[in-house]
Formats: structure tokens, C-alpha cells, sequence
């Protein structure tokens, strides 16, 4: 009776308990939470005045398809001075979050049969998406020895004649683990003029640490002609709720899925256009966040080497630990579900990250928070 791509989808771990842990919350239970895919810092008021603008205004319409002019204008301006990109509006549509930018490239390019190199640990919700789109996932693993990125060798092997899609995730979410430029380049010179998009996920790349510069794949030379570039505001400028991603990739590719857009969701929210365009006129609190994510960073990694039997990876960027926890002899998920009945501490099991063994403790909470969790996983271990 139903579709069966529909049912062989998985619900997304992250967003079910990140759920849980906020009901938890609301019931009066002390839950740290270690969950939380998002900035737990309020979206500015100078982006909010933006909104209640076009309220007031009356700009509480439908817009077009692709987004409003002015917001495109802006983005190819943010794109070709911090990205070194050179596009204009029509090679951008904003769309209701970058899940969305992501869907409609999938769905805009693959069809079944077709294969999608996937390197492995993921975010949850490329591979449904592939499914979705009846296309079959490759999964690439990566290990904790070369930082949790693709090697050359490994991508040309993993390449077949079926290959459509490359997906790039950097800074990635779970593993906050980055590419340099010469790393990006030795991938592009893999699929340089081979029929293979690159999908390129920079949702997180104001959350760098260490003083890193983010590149965008995009930016090397010739890549833009098989690169679609997905962003969104979500995490750069605390605004998960308002749903505000963009697409960013060759005209013809780009006017082609609008037709996905105008089918479906016809636009993203106005008001949250007009937000997304006050948030792009000022970016200095944004440095003040990743400052601050950065104390948070140094302080959670610092907590949990002290932990026997969790081994933390430093994360390059985004707001995620990604630890090893083999050494508790649990899985993710017992280990998850069992640090959360006995010490109200929530944090995500990675095998829906494609990583068993591993779990993702976000340090998007305060610093008291942190060090709450870490003495209650502290104890936790001691008692396994
Ligand atoms: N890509 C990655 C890697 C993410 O972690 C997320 C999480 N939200 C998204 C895309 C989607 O972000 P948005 O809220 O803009 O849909
Ligand atoms: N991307 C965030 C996370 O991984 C938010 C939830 C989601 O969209 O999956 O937790």
C-alpha cells in the first residue's frame, strides 16, 4: 500500500532525540544535553528586527520561487568575497533550510540506479535522502587514524561507472573533521571532468577553530561547473527555526530544480528571507559565538581524556565530540540510552551515523552544562 522507498526510510536519530531531550526538559529533569544539533544561542535581535519588518510591512506573501532578488543579490556577494565564488542570483535558489537545498540537488540529479559515494561517518539524513530518490549509497569509510577523511585511493577505487554524486561534508557534522585545500584539490583532480557532481555540504564553515580558513570546493579551479554548494543560516547565525538554506550550482542546473521548488514547497517563508538578509548586514557577533564554541570545544575534549574508556576526537570545526566508547563494551545506542535513564545526560549514538562504536556529544550548551555532563559521564563509566 505505501511507497516502499517511504518505508524503508529510517526516522532521523538526531532530530528523535534532541526531541526527547527537550520533552525531558520541559517535565523539570536536569538533562544535560549533549544532544542538541544546534546553537543554543538566541538569533540576534538585529535579525529578528529584520522579520518584524517585513511583518509589519505586509511582506507576508508568497515570493518567488527562488527567493527574493535582494537576499540572492546579497548571498552572490557573501559567495564571491568569502568564498571566492563567481556567481550572481541565478545561480542560487533559497530554499526552507538547507535539508531542503540538499533534497532538491539529490532528487534534481539522481535517478534510480545511479550511485553516490557517501564517506562514512555521515549525518543522518543523506543516505534516506538517496534512498528517497531510488539511488543506491556507497558508503566510504574514513577512520579516526586519518582524521575521518576520504583518501585519494580510496575514492578512485570506490568510483564505477554508475557514479553520479560525491557527497562532501566539511566542517562535518558528526566528526568536525575538515579539508585543507591540497586534500580538496587531490579529490578534484579524481573527478575532474568525469560525469560525477559534487555535493558539497559547508553548512558549518563559520565554525572552524585553531584559526583555520574554510575553501570551498566550488573555488578550485573548473570545479564549479560539476559543484552544487549547499548553506544555509541554521548554524551560522543561530537560526534553526526559521528554516533559511540555499542552493548554489550551474545555471542550467540551478533553473532546471526550481521546478522542483515551484512544485513543492513554492518558496521559503518571507519573513525568514528578510531575516536572512538583515543576518548577512553584520557578522561580528558571529566571531564572538565561534569564540565562544571554541572554550567549549577545548573544555569538553578536555573533560573526556580525563574519562577511562571514552577516547574524544578534537574536532576542526562545527560543535561536535565524536568519541570512540568500543572500550565500554557497550553499543552507541546502550550507551546512549543507559547514560540517559541513569544520569540524565542525552547525547547521540552514531550508528545512524554510519560509525557503531562511536558516540556525538554536541557542546552547543554552556560551560556549566559541560562540566555537569562531564562529572556525570565521569561516574557513569567508573560504574560499568
Ligand atoms: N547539513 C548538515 C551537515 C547538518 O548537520 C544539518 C543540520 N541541521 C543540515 C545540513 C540542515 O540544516 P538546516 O537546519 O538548514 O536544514
Ligand atoms: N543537523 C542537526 C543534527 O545533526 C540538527 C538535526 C537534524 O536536522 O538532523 O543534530
Amino acid at each position: 500500500m505505501m511507497n516502499p522507498r517511504v518505508t524503508s526510510l529510517n526516522r532521523s536519530s538526531t532530530l528523535k532525540i534532541t526531541a526527547l531531550t527537550k520533552k525531558l526538559k520541559k517535565e523539570g529533569k536536569d538533562v544535560v544535553n549533549f544532544a542538541a544539533g544546534e546553537p543554543d544561542f538566541d538569533t540576534p535581535d538585529f535579525i529578528k528586527q529584520g522579520a518584524k519588518e517585513a511583518i509589519d510591512s505586509g511582506f507576508t506573501k508568497y515570493t518567488p520561487s527562488t527567493g527574493i532578488l535582494d537576499l540572492k543579490q546579497s548571498l552572490a556577494e557573501k559567495l564571491n568575497n568569502e568564498n571566492s565564488l563567481s556567481v550572481g542570483p541565478g545561480n542560487i535558489i533559497v530554499t526552507t533550510g538547507a535539508k531542503y537545498s540538499l533534497f532538491v540537488a539529490i532528487f534534481g540529479l539522481l535517478s534510480p540506479g545511479d550511485e553516490v559515494i557517501l564517506p562514512a561517518p555521515f549525518w543522518v539524513s543523506y543516505p534516506e535522502m538517496i534512498k528517497l530518490a531510488g539511488a543506491t549509497v556507497k558508503k566510504l569509510s574514513t577512520t579516526k587514524e586519518n582524521d575521518f577523511k576520504i583518501l585519494p585511493d580510496d575514492l578512485k577505487a570506490a568510483i564505477t561507472s554508475k557514479t553520479k554524486l560525491l557527497i562532501l561534508n566539511y566542517p562535518a557534522n558528526p566528526t568536525g573533521a575538515t579539508y585543507s585545500r591540497e586534500e580538496l584539490e587531490a579529490i578534484w583532480e579524481i573527478v575532474k571532468g568525469k560525469d560525477i557532481f559534487v555535493l558539497s555540504d559547508e553548512i558549518y564553515e563559520k565554525l572552524l577553530y585553531d584559526g583555520q580558513t574554510h575553501v570551498s570546493f566550488a573555488s578550485l579551479a573548473g570545479a564549479d561547473k560539476q559543484t552544487l554548494t549547499v548553506n544555509g543560516f541554521s548554524k551560522s547565525s543561530a537560526m534553526t527555526g526559521w528554516r533559511l538554506g540555499y542552493l548554489v550550482g550551474p545555471q542550467d542546473f540551478i533553473s532546471e530544480v526550481t521546478k522542483i521548488v515551484d512544485h513543492t514547497t513554492s518558496c521559503a517563508c518571507s519573513v525568514s528571507q528578510k531575516a536572512a538578509l538583515a543576518a548577512l548586514k553584520d557578522k561580528k557577533w558571529q566571531t564572538d559565538m565561534v569564540k565562544e564554541f571554541e572554550l567549549r570545544r577545548n573544555l569538553l575534549f578536555g573533560g573526556l581524556t580525563e574519562c577511562d574508556k571514552i577516547t574524544p576526537v578534537k574536532p576542526k570545526g562545527a560543535f561536535y565530540m565524536f568519541c570512540d566508547i568500543t572500550e565500554t563494551g557497550l553499543s552507541s545506542f546502550d550507551f546512549c540510552s543507559q547514560l540517559l535513564n541513569k544520569e540524565l545526560v542525552s547525547c547521540i549514538p552514531a550508528d545512524g551515523f554510519g560509525a557503531e562504536g562511536f558516540v556525538r556529544m554536541s557542546f552547543a550548551t554552556s560551560t556549566e552544562s559541560i562540566q555537569k555532563g562531564i562529572d556525570r559521564i565521569k561516574k557513569f563509566v567508573s560504574e560499568l
